[in-house]
């Protein structure tokens, strides 16, 4: 079976669960192999983490060339290690820098590359959420290794253990792919929530809150979720735009979606109808966002949400 390429998605080390879930769909298609471009220092817990949920191989880059620039010097790497291993294809999370990476990548294997997508199955054939949720498309590379890029919770991670044997790799890394240097970078300021693009579940508030998030914010906290917001609220200025879910703002597929005081317009729609699971919660039973609900409580927000809050909080 040829091996998978998992890009392990990471923060110093400290391996992102979308990572998790590229490691099971990576054995539904073949061998799971992690690639780590990080300090050498980190590569051995990292790769322990990646073991436990099935990596066999990992391929091991000290990022001590690289990590002073942007994405380009992470594609060569990459493109080197295609060049070792022949895999059967290459999942990266679609994150903005995934995508990057991605597609720098194809060019340079001259591949075929998806994105986005929000499964994939032996094939591998990939299933995409496009135009704004309006078609569902089934597709598979016909050209070269095939590149996918899949959004996150699109597969739950699964434990079982695989061998991690760690094979340190040094590439060489071209002036070309130099030409964009971090000049500083300054961590964003913690929220103690998920972060939206990644959270299993998100409570997002429109303008039915009225500016007060308080109920939202204390169901997510019950929940262990994100916040999310709607365009309507973020353009009164109630959150910042880092929160908008939507055309505009941040497109998410967790396992389940609360939106609450949101009428469900299109643009909204787009960013968050690949959820598993939504629920809202709208005083005006004639609301769009019922359209495409599984649960619809018709009521005011900041009655139900802080029952459900104390209901959730007293288990
Ligand atoms: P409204 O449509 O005003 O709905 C508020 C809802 O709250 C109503 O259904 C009301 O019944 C309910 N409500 C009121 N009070 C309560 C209460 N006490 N309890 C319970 N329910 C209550 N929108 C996005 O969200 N994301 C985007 O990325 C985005 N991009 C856009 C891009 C373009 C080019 C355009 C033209 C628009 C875009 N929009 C986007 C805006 C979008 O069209 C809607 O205007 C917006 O989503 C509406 O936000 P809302 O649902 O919070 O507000």
């Amino acid at each position: 079976m040829s091996e998978i390429l998992v890009l392990v998605d990471h923060v110093d080390g400290a391996v992102k669960k979308p990572t998790l879930e590229l490691l099971a769909i990576a054995k539904r298609l073949g061998t799971p192999a992690a690639v780590f471009i990080g300090a050498g220092d980190k590569a051995a817990a990292a790769a322990e983490t990646v073991a436990k949920f099935g990596a066999e191989k990992v391929y091991a880059v000290d990022d001590a060339e690289i990590k002073g620039y942007l994405v380009a010097p992470k594609a060569e790497a990459l493109q080197q290690i295609a060049a070792q291993a022949n895999p059967g294809a290459i999942l990266i999370v679609s994150s903005a820098e995934g995508k990057e990476i991605a597609g720098r990548l194809a060019v340079k294997l001259d591949s075929g590359l998806i994105t986005d997508a929000v499964d994939v199955q032996e094939g591998p054939v990939t299933t995409q959420s496009v135009f704004a949720g309006n078609f569902t498309v089934t597709a598979k590379v016909t050209q070269g290794t095939p590149i996918i890029t899949v959004k996150p919770n699109s597969a739950a991670p699964e434990e079982g253990a695989g061998a991690g044997t760690v094979e340190n790799v040094s590439v060489t890394i071209s002036d070309a792919a130099k030409k964009a240097q971090i000049v500083a970078s300054q961590p964003r300021e913690s929220t103690g929530r998920p972060e939206l693009n990644e959270a299993a579940i998100i409570v997002s508030g429109g303008r039915g809150t009225g500016g007060n998030f308080d109920p939202i914010d204390a169901l997510a906290d019950s929940l262990g979720a994100a916040v999310g917001a709607s365009r309507a609220a973020v353009d009164s200025g109630w959150k910042p735009h880092a929160f908008q879910i939507g055309q505009t703002g941040k497109v998410v597929s967790p396992q389940l979606y609360i939106a609450a005081g949101i009428s469900g317009a299109i643009q909204h729609r787009a960013g968050m109808q690949t959820s598993k699971t939504i629920v809202a919660v709208n005083k005006d039973e004639e609301a769009p966002i019922f359209e495409l609900v599984d649960f619809g409580v018709v009521g005011d927000l900041h009655t139900v949400l802080p029952a459900a809050t104390e209901q959730i909080t007293a288990r």
